[in-house]
Order: C-alpha cells, then structure tokens, then sequence
C-alpha cells in the first residue's frame, strides 16, 4: 500500500476489510503536487440507496426498494470497472492533506437508517471490501418510518444503535439525517436548527466519534437551510437533484444519483458518466431558468426541473406521490 493511503485505514481498524489494489496510485511526490481538480475530485459521484430488500419479496413495492440480487450486482459492476467507494471523512483528510484521492473514486450513501441496510447491504459491501455512508435519524427512539405512515406504505424497522455502532467500527461513515425526517424547508428556523444540530450531537455521543456529514431529508434544501447545517459543524451535506454539477463546488449541496428498484447496470453505468451528470445539471439549471422567468418564484431548489423524468426527492409532493 502506499503511504498516502494510510490515512484510509488509520480510523477504523474495520478498514483494512478493504483490499489494497484499490488504493495503489501514484507516486507521493506527485500526489501532492496535484491539485484536488487534478486529482479528479471534481469527477466523484454519490449515489443514494434507501432500502436494500430480500429478492422477489413482497417489500419490494416500493420503488426506493432494490433487491438484494440487483444491489450485487450493482456492486460487481463498480468493482469491475475499477471504482472505489470511499467516504467524504476520506475525501475530507485528502483535500487537507493534499492527498491523491483512490482511482475512480465513488461514495454510496444510504438514506434513512433503514434495518436493511444492517442486515443486508453491510454484508455485501465487507465482501467486496467497500465502504459507504450511512445518514440516520439523531432522534434514536424512532423505531420506523414513521415519516412514511401517512402514505400508507409499510412500516419496517430502522437500525438500532449497536448497529449504527458496529458499522461505523468496520469503516462506514454515519451521517445525520435530521432529528425526525422533518421537512428543513417548511419549519420554523429554530425548529430546523434543533432538528440539525441536535442529529449531530447525539450521533457524536452515540459514537464517541465526529460526524461531520449530513443528508437532508427529502432532498429538501434553501439557503438558509445550508447556513444552518454549515453553522452546526458539519463539513459535506447531500441534496439529491440538486446542487452544481461537480463535486466540491458546493460542499453543503452535494449532488446525488438516487437508485431506484429499476436501476440496472446498465443504468447504473450511463448514471456515473461525466456526461449524464453534466446533462442533469443542464436540465435542473434549465428548469430553475425557466420556472423563474414564468412564475417569478423564489424558492426554485424547492421545485423539481423536469419531475415527469426524474421525480426523485426534488418537493414533498412529488416525493409522496413517487413513492405510493
Ligand atoms: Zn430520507
């Protein structure tokens, strides 16, 4: 392994699950002479799973829902073409240090904390040595997703704290999603600030550990929402369709790829293309033009661009209608 690399397996001693070919890379001297554009930062894409569920099951209803078979393979598939999940802790230290960042580096999140993610995809990204990122609820008495009742879709069980705890010992990073689920965008602000900072205090007594990234739920982000979780410490926050097409450029509106249970290999592929995130970029940006210049809103993160196309966590009512 080479010795800017260390640093990947210092925190967690869970890391060294994690195969050396996919941390060989350059030469030191010339890693960090590199800026973090050259270094292909700008190039990271996240993508977002929520449920990872047991094949041809009833559960799987739900479009957030991917069978166990599709999420390996989704796996093979990255690690077949040479990506390596890495988490926005690693990518935090290697733009500090000035660090080569691995070859293609990619970040999987899963969104919501669900018990599936434990039971699951945890054992299936140890057995092929990958990382990931987790956002759970800092409200830890919430046993399910209870934020999804009234839409009538089944409630299933969220992960308890030992399961948050043994994950974060084997290296995946845990990110806060808010207290309670709550809609950041539509609740007072001294509402949405308890419900940002707290998530991160509790998770940090939980984990004896900083946690220094968060999801916003339903994608749901402003301005004043992004000041707010940059003031309570946290260093990398997730929208879903949102953000600028580039990693980095708005570290507090990290732009994902949301997998659904129809997203094969193949979509997966056209997904992480440089080219698809440009276009999805254009499109949002389009949109955004577009809804200004006929409505005069103000608020444009808050309404999807082109919702029929891709209706994934962009307003709540499209979220509920998605998902029932
Ligand atoms: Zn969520």
């Amino acid at each position: 392994m080479q010795q800017e690399f260390a640093f990947l397996f210092e925190k967690n001693s869970g890391l060294n699950m994690i195969p050396e070919h996919r941390y060989q890379t350059q030469p030191p001297e010339r890693a960090e002479s590199e800026s973090l554009r050259q270094n292909g930062s700008r190039t990271i894409k996240i993508l977002v799973y929520h449920r990872i569920v047991k094949n041809a099951g009833k559960e799987n209803v739900c479009k957030f829902c991917l069978p166990e078979d599709e999420f390996r393979k989704h796996l093979e598939w990255l690690d077949r073409w040479g990506f390596t999940p890495i988490t926005f802790e690693d990518y935090r230290i290697a733009s500090e240090k000035r660090l080569e960042l691995p070859h293609k580096p990619i970040i999987l999140t899963f969104d919501d904390g669900y018990l599936d993610t434990y039971q699951i995809a945890f054992p299936l990204l140890q057995e092929f040595g990958m990382k990931a990122v987790v956002f759970v609820l800092g409200d830890r008495s919430i046993r399910t997703n209870v934020w999804d009742a009234h839409l009538k879709l089944p409630q299933v069980p969220l992960l308890d704290d030992n399961h948050i705890l043994e994950m974060h010992e084997a290296g995946i990073e845990i990110g806060a999603h808010s207290m309670s689920h709550i809609r950041l965008t539509e609740v007072k602000e001294d509402r949405a600030w308890e419900e940002i900072s707290r998530a991160r205090v509790l998770l940090e007594i939980l984990l004896n550990a900083p946690v220094l990234s968060f999801s916003y739920p339903y994608g749901l982000v402003n301005e004043a929402v992004k000041q707010m979780v940059a003031s309570a410490g946290f260093v990398h926050a997730c929208s879903v369709w949102t953000g600028p097409a580039f990693f980095g450029r708005d570290v507090y509106e990290l732009r994902r790829i949301p997998i659904l249970n129809s997203t094969t290999n193949s979509q997966l592929a056209v997904r992480v293309s440089n080219l698809y995130q440009y276009y999805s970029w254009l499109r949002w940006t389009a949109g955004k033009i577009l809804r200004k210049k006929q409505r005069g809103y103000e608020n444009e993160l808050l309404v999807p661009p082109f919702h029929s196309i891709e209706p994934l966590h962009h307003s709540v009512s499209d979220y509920e209608k998605f998902k029932s």
